[in-house]
């Protein structure tokens, strides 16, 4: 195999998304996607990722229900060792954080992690990543090798669009997982949820310092409630104190995919697009007509804000 090895991710009984943007960059580089699900009932999980990979390695064990770094390390390194991609790829979660380096080093691969951009060039691959917190971005051209490691940052990447291949899948019998390993699965926790989970809203009303400060912001809350929507922001906002920390879309945020994103006030930095680039419908309202959030926005007004909330307050309050 000279293709793309993605190792799938899941949490909770479900799959991570981050899986399926993995593949979307595997299916954007061309060649074979192959995909590795280990988990204690894989069959349930392969739905969603049948017809987004070419091959899909299904391995079950009832220790695999969550992930555990020592587990996990042989069967990707065997699979490594027996498919030779040129390309093995996961998410830049927690999971892949722990799992990439560790394969990396006992593989002794290259690994280049945190990714925004990946491309062939003449056989060997070249990617893009975010330095000095962001304020910067890097290209690199990593020197030819047969297989390289690399995470993916989550939303730098569509999610391979179902039907996009055709699956071949493959069960693999695990007689015995790694039998001595110090780390054990005890519970997961889920973070807590401050006010409200922005992640889980259908239409954000989100604001950016464009807002000019904390006694406009009901103004913006006003179109929220007239919308059915839930306000969010940039991490100007956040900072400020104009809105709880909660509420911050992009990488020091959340990641959010409403239905519609309507941003208010908001430039679009790098760092800001990679939390709603990825939204159903993005209007934007800014008074540059430079600002990067329209390169991403579907309906754009370049307009004084300020002119423009009242009027969408009255058309949608009724
Ligand atoms: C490590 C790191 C992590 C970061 N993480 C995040 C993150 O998670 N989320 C995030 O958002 N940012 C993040 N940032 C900050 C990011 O780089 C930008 O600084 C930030 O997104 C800018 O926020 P903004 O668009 O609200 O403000 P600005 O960039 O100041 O933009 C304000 C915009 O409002 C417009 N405007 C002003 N007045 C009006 C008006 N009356 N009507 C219409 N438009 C108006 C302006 O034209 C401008 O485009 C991070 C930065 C770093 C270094």
């Amino acid at each position: 195999m000279s293709g793309v090895l993605v190792i799938a991710e899941h949490r909770q009984g479900a799959l991570r998304e981050a899986t399926l943007e993995c593949l979307g960059a595997a299916l954007a580089l061309g060649g074979e996607a192959t995909t590795l699900l280990l988990a204690d009932a894989p069959d349930a999980l392969a739905g969603e990722i049948t017809g987004r990979t070419h091959g899909l390695k299904l391995y079950a064990h009832p220790d695999l229900a969550a992930f555990n770094p020592e587990l996990y390390l042989p069967v990707v390194m065997d699979a490594v060792k027996a498919l030779q991609p040129s390309l093995v790829l996961m998410p830049h979660s927690s999971q892949g954080m722990d799992l990439a380096p560790a394969l990396a080093g006992r593989l002794g691969l290259p690994l280049v992690t945190d990714c925004t951009g990946l491309s062939w060039n003449d056989g060997a691959l070249s990617v893009q990543r975010a330095v000095y917190g962001g304020k910067a971005m890097q290209e690199l051209a990593l020197k030819p090798a047969a297989t390289v490691v690399a995470t993916l940052q989550a939303g730098a990447y569509q999610a391979a669009p179902a039907g996009a291949a055709e699956t071949a899948s493959e069960s693999v019998t695990l007689t015995e997982l790694a039998p001595r390993h110090a780390r054990r699965f005890l519970e997961y926790l889920a973070g807590v949820v401050e006010d409200v989970d922005i992640a889980e809203a259908d239409i954000l009303v989100s604001v950016g310092r464009g807002i000019g400060g904390p006694d406009n912001i009901p103004q913006a809350q006003a179109l929220a409630d007239a919308l059915g929507a839930t306000l969010s922001c940039s991490r100007p906002v956040a900072d400020a104190g104009w809105l709880p920390k909660s509420r911050q879309v992009g990488t020091s945020g959340k990641t959010v995919r409403p239905k519609i994103y309507l941003a208010l006030g908001i430039s679009g930095a790098f760092q800001h697009q990679a939390g709603m680039k990825n939204s159903g419908t993005i209007i934007a309202v800014n008074s540059d007509p430079r600002a990067p959030i329209f390169q991403v926005a579907h309906y754009g007004i370049v307009a004084d804000l300020f002119e423009v909330l009242p009027k969408l307050s009255e058309r949608f309050g009724g």
